[in-house]
């Protein structure tokens, strides 16, 4: 039998009305089990771990991440898979923290959720823990089937570090943009297999330590001088997500140019990501992205805004070098970006 470590952490999947019936605050873990008596009845020896106050995933801060990654690698010996019950709000942060930071990772992490409570009559919260700790359980050859950081939501399995929260109301709250579903769990559980990531010949460890000293910068017709010199003169801030146009383009005014140079040059790693929801940034490709490229900016191809912002606060938390930053940010290192 394999045995799966179910983590805690909070979201609507174990919400309950407030007293007040007015909002939905976070229950305990032994609130969502109660709802899932078949999990006693599958082949797998369960054991679960709640975050001592679990929280709505917008009040989640890296040292959360922290206190996930040292959960699952003190105990990463002892299981063979680990689901997450995480919030769907910011579910795609934390699942693209935990791929950088659980480095040569061979077992399941597999993070859920859902978008009604697990007490409601309509909810997708027992389809969704039930199939996840499923995935996690599944072996070929004593060996686990996915080893990697993936995201279980309606009938889908994801990288992790590939998918964006689409929607507020559908099951289906979430997408991967740019890379294809892992497995489709239908009658039965189907996996794509060369889309999963290979076994890695790395012995497991956990890298911690994430640098917030990052902002993300959305462009829109009509942006003022004013506020992107307030952002880009700010001397706290190492790194710069820049949320451009289409394939990666932005305005070609010699203010904008010119600031962004001396930020550059001044040692801030800026990373071009598109607002687009699909697709990825070819800087160069419009003369309105040439500017950009001559200006120093790093092409975050085609990566997903979290991937992006959680793998720059990641690697600015390793190191002070931001020429070491920027080559790892334009590498892929855990599958979180197509590098042809
Ligand atoms: N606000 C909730 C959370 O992210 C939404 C959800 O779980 O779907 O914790």
């Amino acid at each position: 039998m394999t045995s799966i470590l179910i983590i805690y952490t909070g979201g609507t999947i174990g919400m309950v009305e407030s007293e007040d019936q007015k909002t939905l605050v976070p229950f305990n873990l032994e609130h969502i089990l109660s709802h899932v008596p078949e999990l006693k009845k599958l082949d797998v020896i369960l054991e679960a771990h709640s975050f001592d106050k679990p929280i709505d995933s917008s009040d989640i801060q890296p040292h959360h991440w922290t206190e996930l990654g040292t959960i699952i690698s003190s105990r990463y010996g002892d299981f063979d898979g680990f689901v997450i019950l995480h919030g769907s709000d910011t579910l795609a942060y934390t699942a693209s923290a935990l791929s950088y930071m659980l480095n040569g990772l061979s077992k399941p992490v597999i993070l859920t959720g859902s978008q009604l409570p697990i007490g409601m009559i309509r909810t997708d919260a027992r389809e969704n823990l039930i199939t996840a700790v499923q995935i996690a359980s599944q072996q070929i050859n004593d060996e686990p089937v996915v080893q990697e950081v993936a995201v279980y939501f309606e009938d889908h399995l994801y990288r992790g570090n590939r998918v964006k929260k689409l929607s507020t109301e559908a099951f289906e709250a979430f997408f991967s943009p740019n890379y294809p579903v892992l497995a489709q769990a239908g009658v039965n559980i189907n996996f794509d297999y060369p889309e999963l990531l290979p076994k890695t010949e790395l012995p497991f460890r956990l890298i911690d330590g994430f640098d917030n000293r990052v902002v993300t910068l959305t462009l829109f017709p009509g942006i003022s001088e004013a506020l992107v010199k307030t952002i880009l003169s700010n001397t706290q801030v190492r790194g710069l997500i820049l949320l451009t146009f289409g394939a990666g383009n932005g305005p070609s005014a010699l203010w904008f140019i010119d600031m962004l140079t001396k930020a550059i040059d001044r040692g801030l790693v800026v990373i071009n990501i598109t607002q687009c929801a699909m697709g990825q940034v070819e800087q160069g490709k419009y003369e309105t992205s040439t500017g950009l490229l001559q200006a120093g900016v790093i092409s975050g191809g085609d990566m997903t805004m979290e991937a992006a912002i959680t793998k720059l606060m990641f690697l600015l938390g390793q190191s002070e070098d931001s020429t070491w930053v920027k080559e790892q940010m334009v590498t892929n290192i855990r599958g979180e970006l197509s590098t042809n």
